[in-house]
């Protein structure tokens, strides 16, 4: 535990008088990043405590949780000392010391969702066994340890074949595809070798991809959010639509097989279910996130109870909201870096100026300290009276002519 340490802040919280609140538990957050930050911000609406464990000091979540420890979430004795802060601990990122977290339930420490949710999930391998086992349709994959079996692979599934790391997979890093025979050694290279742990899943062509956010409360009812349109730029979601439009029966299909997913996983808190639809109109699953998601950023303005309150209500055993959308249309769009360091700031910045402008159109920055290439530095979300205005938005959001006259 020498490791943990509290931000000199917090030594005005141990004089602070006892309030009473909407809930005395204490949400203790694996990850400090921006899903972090804004289960903080829903938190502050009905004053609930958030305390956070994330080894940096400037973190996205920093400045709005109650308490910030540093520590890793990946390192054991970190964890342990921060669940005795917690009255139930939850996770903004799944790659989490998973072994930690199931001694501590054996402990009688409330974990939501369970560990072995985080279990199945931080391994993409384990988590596609695991839904195949449930009869959830998954595109086909295998295991691969070396030449041979990539070669059966490549014979199995053809070209383009997709790469993934099983472990420590996020925003496409841990994907790498390989067109033709000439490129499988420098796909397996960039993912850092068989070592690491990799299989390979069959290309699916889809014609949209689609996501749906899955809620469930302790007492295990599930509560579902819009099915949503997601795009994504070199394997990174850069853009949602909500509601997604496609016809009833594939809103029906994604639905079903969204809650079936949930279903087969244990604990409290909202998932993601991300999909493919291809063109014989079928939903396939691509994977599961046992928290919010990019995919529901747009709930904050577009629904009745957002992702993230909902996330706190189930994890702390308090009534689910209501998940519908309380406007016709959102579209989020992703604020990523378009280059290191100050130019990527500047580009940003002027696209802010211009979301400003825009009636309808809401700002977050996630305050990250550091500017990278193609790292979610920021989101908008602009909601209207029906799609084709928000896109309207969007169009002129993106476009260099509109003023940045605030
Ligand atoms: P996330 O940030 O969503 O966690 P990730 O790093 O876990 O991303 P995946 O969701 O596995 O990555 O893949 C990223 C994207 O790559 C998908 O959204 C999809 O666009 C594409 N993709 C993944 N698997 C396949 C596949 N089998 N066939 C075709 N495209 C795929
Ligand atoms: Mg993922
Ligand atoms: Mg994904």
């Amino acid at each position: 535990g020498s490791r943990c340490c509290l931000r000199p802040i917090d030594e005005t919280r141990k004089n602070e008088p006892v309030i009473h609140g909407v809930c005395e538990t204490v949400v203790g957050v694996l990850g400090g990043g921006q899903l972090g930050r804004m289960l903080c911000q829903a938190a502050s609406k009905m004053a609930i405590k958030v305390i956070t464990l994330d080894p940096h000091e400037y973190c996205p979540a920093s400045s709005f949780s109650y308490q910030h420890l540093l520590g890793s979430f990946s390192d054991g004795d970190a964890v342990r000392e921060f669940a005795k802060m917690c009255g139930v601990v939850t996770v903004e990122i799944e790659h989490v010391d998973a072994d930690t977290l199931e001694e501590l339930e054996r402990q009688g420490v409330d974990c939501e969702p369970k560990a072995s949710t985080i279990r199945i999930i931080q391994d993409k391998y384990r988590q596609k066994v695991h839904f195949r086992q449930h009869g959830i349709p998954v595109s086909d994959f295998m295991e691969i340890d070396g030449i041979e079996s990539l070669q059966l692979a490549e014979k199995k599934f053809g070209y383009p074949l997709m790469i993934k790391s099983k472990r420590l997979a996020y925003d496409g890093r841990g994907n790498a595809v390989a067109q033709s025979e000439n490129e499988l050694s420098s796909a397996v290279l960039a993912l850092g070798g068989y070592d690491k742990g990799l299989y390979v899943e069959k290309w699916t062509p889809f014609v949209k991809e689609l996501a749906v956010i899955v809620a469930r409360g302790r007492g295990g009812t599930l509560s579902c959010y819009s099915v949503v349109e997601t795009t994504h730029k070199d394997n990174i979601c850069h853009i949602v639509e909500a509601p997604a439009i496609v016809p009833e029966k594939i809103k029906k299909l994604s639905l079903d097989v969204a809650q079936k997913a949930v279903a087969s996983l244990e604990g409290a808190g909202v998932f993601a279910v991300e999909l493919f639809l291809t063109s014989d109109d079928q939903v396939v699953l691509n994977e599961v996130a046992p928290r919010p998601h990019n995919s529901g950023h747009h709930t904050i303005e577009s629904c009745y109870t957002s992702q993230y309150e909902q996330h706190l209500r189930a994890v702390l055993g308090l009534p689910l909201g209501d998940p519908s959308m309380k406007v016709q249309a959102a579209i989020m769009y992703n604020l990523l870096g378009e280059d290191e360091g100050e130019s990527g700031f500047c580009m940003a910045n002027q696209l802010i100026k211009r979301a400003l402008n825009i009636p309808g159109v809401s700002v977050h920055w996630y305050d990250k300290p550091e500017m990278r290439k193609l790292r979610k530095m920021g989101h908008v979300t602009i909601i209207g009276p029906s799609m084709s205005k928000v896109k309207r938005c969007l169009d002129m959001l993106l476009s260099p002519e509109t003023t940045e006259h605030v």
